[in-house]
């Protein structure tokens, strides 16, 4: 692999659907790569809290959305050892992760303005730093010229019941149907949308995480990553 300080941009875009085990690996991926990890969820995540604080309806408000998310000012830092999104100074990253943000954050992020605005702020995000940036579209329309592109996927019933474990540990009253049937929902939602739609690019490496723990998935990443490095 090259050495890591000379490089900026996308070296690693993972995309897939919820629950997938996208940010786990990402994370880990990039704490071993020495680049910087970026949860583009969180952003749309972001916007549609602050449109659900502003009392503004996605269908009925689109254009005040549209304008609200380019005035938002994203961050990503480090606290205690973890990743948090800070917007206008506030930590949002608690906040944004409750199953109502979840569900708004699909139709928000159909919004075409919303994701002119996210869209831009995250390739400059890269523009200093090599990254690992997740999300859904990063290697089709983010970077489309990532180094190396990763669609992980799993089962509908593996990747629901992945949230749902995670939703009860965090005290959320849930039940796992209900989970489900969200996902089916959002991910519908993702892959029929008409702007930058859920789907892997035609060069990303398809991972099927159903079966493998995520120590195995990211070990995985990281040999490709290195082949890529050796062929360059
Ligand atoms: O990744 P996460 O589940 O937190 O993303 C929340 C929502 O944000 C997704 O359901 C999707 O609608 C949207 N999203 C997107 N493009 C991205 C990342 C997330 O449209 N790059």
């Amino acid at each position: 692999m090259k050495n890591t300080t000379d490089q900026t941009g996308c070296m690693v875009a993972i995309d897939g659907p919820a629950g997938a085990g996208k940010s786990t690996v990402a994370k880990a991926v990039a704490d071993r790569a020495g680049f910087t990890y970026i949860d583009t969820g969180a952003m749309y995540r972001a916007v549609a809290y602050r449109a659900l604080q502003a009392g503004l309806q996605v269908g009925e408000d689109d254009d005040a959305i549209g304008s609200m998310a380019g005035e938002l000012a994203f961050e990503f830092v480090t606290l205690d050892g973890s990743r948090q999104l800070m917007v206008d100074g506030e930590d949002v990253s608690v906040v944004i992760r409750t199953p109502e943000v979840g569900a708004l954050s699909s139709p928000v992020s159909a919004i075409g303005e919303v994701r002119e605005h996210l869209v831009a702020a995250q390739r400059q995000m890269a523009e200093s730093v090599p990254v690992v940036m997740e999300g859904r579209d990063i290697g089709t329309v983010v970077f489309p010229d990532a180094q190396l592109k990763i669609f992980l996927t799993a089962s509908a019933q593996e990747r629901a019941r992945r949230r749902y474990e995670e939703l009860v540990a965090k005290g959320e009253q849930v039940t796992y149907e209900d989970v489900l049937a969200a996902q089916r929902e959002r991910d519908d939602r993702d892959r029929s949308r008409e702007l930058a739609p859920l789907r892997p690019a035609d060069d990303a490496v398809q991972l099927d995480t159903d079966g493998l723990n995520a120590e195995q998935v990211v070990e995985r990443i990281m040999q490709f990553l290195s082949d890529q490095g050796e062929d360059r």
